[in-house]
């Protein structure tokens, strides 16, 4: 049947994105995505449950065995939510920095072009 196919053909296409984000979600524990990549990863659990469960579950263990080693005590529920907190942060910090740099540079350029221009004509 046509919508079937249809339907298939979307389901495919969805399970695809979540492959490609879960494996960001290691690189994100570890702080080794970049921007770009933290910003996709992080817009993409806000809308998908499964990934963003993903995610906890990868902390959970990661951070889990981490502190089994060091003795400390712990609960990770708390700290995943103060993870994301963080993250989230740090992607809005760089993002808003990002916009003022690049509204400076623009006025750099601006200014240069028109003492530029005042010099022809002096
Ligand atoms: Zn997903």
């Amino acid at each position: 049947m046509k919508s079937n196919f249809k339907f298939t053909n979307i389901k495919n296409t969805k399970e695809k994105d979540c492959r490609d984000y879960r494996q960001l979600i290691t690189p994100f524990l570890n702080g080794k995505l970049s921007f770009e990549r933290n910003g996709e990863l992080l817009g993409h659990v806000d809308t998908c449950e499964n990934c963003y469960d993903e995610l906890r579950t990868t902390y959970m263990v990661m951070e889990g065995l981490k502190r089994l080693e060091s003795g400390e005590a712990f609960n990770l529920g708390d700290d995943f939510g103060k993870v994301m907190r963080d993250a989230r942060a740090d992607y809005e910090n760089i993002r808003l920095a990002r916009k003022v740099m690049s509204t400076a540079l623009f006025s750099v350029i601006i200014f240069t072009f028109v003492i530029l221009m005042a010099g022809l004509f002096v």
